[in-house]
């Protein structure tokens, strides 16, 4: 170890009064910088005690790397980012994308005191879950609902209120592990439910669940299968045959609708996915799904249907372990309210981007291409397929179009890293040796940032 290199360290406070550090930082608070050089100057320490470098760099130099450690710890870690990839369901960045309209909502709720669990008829205490109830019933025809965190806690709720210490029979066609180990047989049994699996992994017939039902049974469950599909022989008990058996045993049908949308996708290229309204219809007695995948709205367990087994969830003890908050329930309420107006589809970013046709996506991504190419940016248009993403509608892509950019130098990679780290990142898919901007997820208004971020990187 060399002593002489350690006490030729510059000192903290000969780096904060540089002017290297006193210009470029002015606008950072002094104790961030302050952190920033310290940190920078142990990183320093601790290579010259291992060997690592036999010089100290210039004073500037290390000023401009306590710099970019001050600046990098000055961001939020939850950030902004552009979604190229063309999955607009896209869990890993977030879901669903509010409309402007639940945006303002969730702004209103932030800043101000609410009605939250306000009655102002009375002057008394109100109910936290009157708020988005009355119209998601009036939507979808359901007795009473209630609103919790997500729907895998929706779920634990469901069942540790109506089947705990009892049994519960899924056809095994419906097992399924969600992202995130969130697996069916495992939150049964957390919820003190036993399992019992009936039919195979293709078939499942009406007279396995009659066979499974005795005088443990507490419901029949069904579970959206989200995110894969069994093609080929198969075979699964419709909803109404499902309540018909339950109810003449007196038990209740549950049903994990997954994604739950509250219109239908046909429209959109998407089939066979149901809404909320097919399964209540269908006499399911308790149906849940998520707010922030295909209904567009915020992260939240949506439960619909009888008003007895909704009131046996009101009661339970989880139930204020996974309660909603106000943020939540604002966006989630003015989202509805576009269902209601009848403007879902012009206002919900989720619909609007997915009922992008492939030659509104190729017109979007022409106009691109040409200001990318009018750079010198070597860009071509191509025809490609979106998932929907967010563990929905799985085995069904939607026909759409990219603009592939091939960089000037170095390898596609690199470049894919280079927008990953740009200020504001860009977040895009790689295939065939190119950079792919997807263009169903693309807002025009970030067209100005892909160009000066593919001027700066793919030169
Ligand atoms: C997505 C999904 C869940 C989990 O929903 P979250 O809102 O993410 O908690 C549960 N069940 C099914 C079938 C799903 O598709």
């Amino acid at each position: 170890m060399d002593n002489t290199l350690l006490r030729a360290i510059p000192k903290v406070d000969e780096l904060l009064s540089h002017p290297v550090l006193r210009t470029r930082c002015a606008a950072l608070p002094a104790p961030v910088l302050t952190e920033a050089v310290r940190a920078e100057l142990d990183a320093l320490r601790m290579q010259i005690r291992s060997g690592a470098i036999a010089a100290i760099p210039d004073t500037a130099a290390l000023c401009t790397r306590a710099a970019e450690r001050a600046e990098r710890m000055q961001q939020p870690s939850l950030r902004g980012v552009i979604n190229a990839t063309g999955v607009t369901l896209h869990t890993n960045l977030g879901r669903a994308c509010l409309s402007a309209r639940a945006a303002e909502a969730v702004a209103e709720a932030a800043r101000s005191y609410s009605t939250l669990e306000y009655d102002l008829s009375t002057g008394a205490r109100g109910e936290r879950y009157s708020h988005a109830a009355p119209l998601l019933c009036r939507l979808t025809g359901a007795e009473s609902a209630m609103v919790v965190n997500n729907n895998a806690a929706a779920v634990l709720l469901i069942l540790s209120a109506l089947t705990s210490g009892g049994e519960v029979v899924t056809s095994r066609g419906e097992l399924v592990e969600i992202g995130g180990s969130f697996r069916v047989p495992d939150i049964m049994e957390a919820c003190g439910a036993v399992l019992r699996e009936v039919g195979t992994t293709n078939k499942t017939h009406l007279s396995d669940y009659e066979r499974a039902i005795n005088e443990s049974t507490r419901a029949l469950m069904k579970v959206h299968t989200s995110n894969f599909r069994i093609l080929g022989f198969t075979e699964s008990v419709s909803r109404a045959e499902l309540v018909a058996l339950a109810h003449t045993h007196g038990l209740p049908v549950i049903e994990d609708l997954g994604s739950g949308c509250l219109t239908s996708l046909e429209p959109f290229g998407i089939h066979g996915e149901p809404t909320v309204q097919d399964s209540l219809r269908a006499g399911v007695d308790i149906v849940s799904f998520s707010g922030d995948k295909l209904l567009g709205g915020p992260q939240a367990g949506i439960i619909l249907g009888k008003k007895e087994y909704i009131d046996r969830l009101k009661r339970h003890p989880l139930t204020r372990a996974m309660r909603v908050d106000k943020l939540t329930l604002a966006a989630l309420e003015a989202t509805l309210r576009a269902y209601a107006d009848g403007t879902a589809e012009r206002e919900i970013p989720t619909l609007q981007m997915l009922g992008l046709t492939q030659n509104e996506l190729r017109g979007e991504a022409e106009a691109l291409c040409a200001l990318l190419t009018a750079r010198g940016i070597d860009a071509e248009v191509t025809d490609e397929q979106d998932p929907v993403g967010g563990g929905s509608v799985p085995a069904q892509l939607l026909p759409a179009c990219a603009v592939a950019v091939r960089p000037r130098s170095g390898s596609v990679d690199a470049l894919e890293q280079r927008l990953r780290a740009y200020q504001t990142p860009i977040i895009v898919r790689i295939a065939h040796e190119r950079v792919l901007l997807g263009m169903r997820t693309l807002r025009r208004e970030q067209y100005d940032t892909i160009l000066k971020a593919l001027t700066e990187t793919a030169l």
